[in-house]
């Protein structure tokens, strides 16, 4: 048996597969087989690939890491939104969240462990960055979570909005779709996956040219002062720039770019604001969604009241803009949008 190098499985595409199958000495023809029982199958070990050669079988027992995380909590909100601790192999945790809304079970996936990019309103920028994460531990958040909730429940669209910025994880994050989109892989189409970004601009522009799927970018303000304040990465891509790579993204045909606005009692949210949201995304095939700010322990911002969410949106409908007020998910387990810490990291 040849010597075999420990890989992670879930890092490799298909035609990386192909070549590491070669390389070790077996037919090309085996990687779709391995990738059809991981992802197709979804085999808890090795053993269970019947259609594999015994002595394969034995070089992937020795050589292969089948999974990359481990799953060490879970916690469900009353409204069915289930929040998944995972431990990685280097003892760092990271967070998931299924959100159901039948008939669609929207997973939202981490991509780093932390974040760099410090947005005042977010929980997880006050962690700072401790790593990026591999395209297995990528791809691993899908298969645990489908392998815990069972089939009855599942995963129909991905998200990239869980802890990290996924763009600044740039390469990771496009081969973790590849694996995710690959008919033989995961097998979901790329309508059903969503990348949202804080803006970085020159990845916004290879993303769209490397893999076609939905674009959601987090804006929260409608101006640079201001939106430089809330998210200090606007100092270098400021909204010009933003905004002109939304416009240059290749949005499929009857899709649009997603603009995610939370609402800062005080800060952003009057009909003011929503004039300048107006002129500033008037001409983009876009929806905006309004998301009125969960405050949490400590937090400096509060939520607004109900009247000027309203007040607020009702500026955009008179625009002929889509807006829709979308309550975060999951706030008393700590699985709202930005409030994901990964019980600080563990490790
Ligand atoms: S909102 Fe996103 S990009 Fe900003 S700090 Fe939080 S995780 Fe990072």
């Amino acid at each position: 048996m040849n010597r075999v190098e420990t890989i992670f499985i879930q890092n490799y595409t298909l035609p990386d597969l192909e070549r590491w199958v070669e390389s070790i000495g077996e037919r090309r023809f085996r990687a779709r087989q391995v990738f059809r029982n991981i992802y197709g199958r979804q085999i808890r070990g090795w053993g269970e690939c019947s259609d594999l050669s015994k002595m394969f079988r034995l070089q992937l027992e020795y050589g292969a890491h089948l999974h990359a995380i481990a799953l060490r909590e879970s916690t469900e909100a009353a409204d069915g939104t289930r929040k998944f601790l995972f431990e990685l192999r280097d003892g760092l945790c990271i967070e998931s969240v299924l959100i159901p809304d039948p008939p669609r079970h929207t997973l939202c996936l981490s991509s780093q462990v932390g974040c760099a990019l410090g947005c005042r309103f977010c929980l997880t920028g006050t962690l700072g960055l401790r790593r990026n994460l591999t395209t297995a531990e990528i791809v691993d958040q899908v298969c645990r979570v489908q392998e815990e909730v069972g089939a009855s429940r599942r995963i129909t669209n991905l998200v990239f909005m869980g802890m990290g910025e996924p763009l600044a994880n740039f390469d990771a994050v496009v081969r973790a779709i590849h694996i995710m989109t690959d008919p033989l892989g995961l097998a979901f189409s790329h309508r059903r996956i969503t990348v949202s970004t804080a803006g970085l601009v020159p990845q916004m522009n290879r993303l769209g040219s490397e893999t076609p799927v939905n674009l959601a970018v987090s804006l929260h303000a409608p101006e640079d002062q201001l939106r430089s304040e809330l998210m200090p990465i606007n100092r270098t891509y400021p909204l010009e720039q933003l905004i002109r790579a939304c416009r240059e993204y290749p949005t499929p045909p009857r899709k649009r770019i997603t603009f995610e606005y939370i609402l800062l009692e005080g800060i952003n949210d009057s009909p003011g604001h929503a004039r300048e949201l107006v002129r500033l995304l008037g001409a983009l095939r876009c929806k905006v969604n309004l998301m009125p700010f969960n405050p949490y322990e400590g937090s400096p911002f509060g939520r607004p009241s109900e009247e000027s969410v309203l007040a607020f949106q009702e500026v955009l409908h008179k625009a002929q803009m889509t807006v829709i007020i979308r309550e975060s998910r999951g706030a008393e387990i700590g699985a709202a949008c930005g409030q994901l810490v990964a019980a600080s990291m563990c490790a």
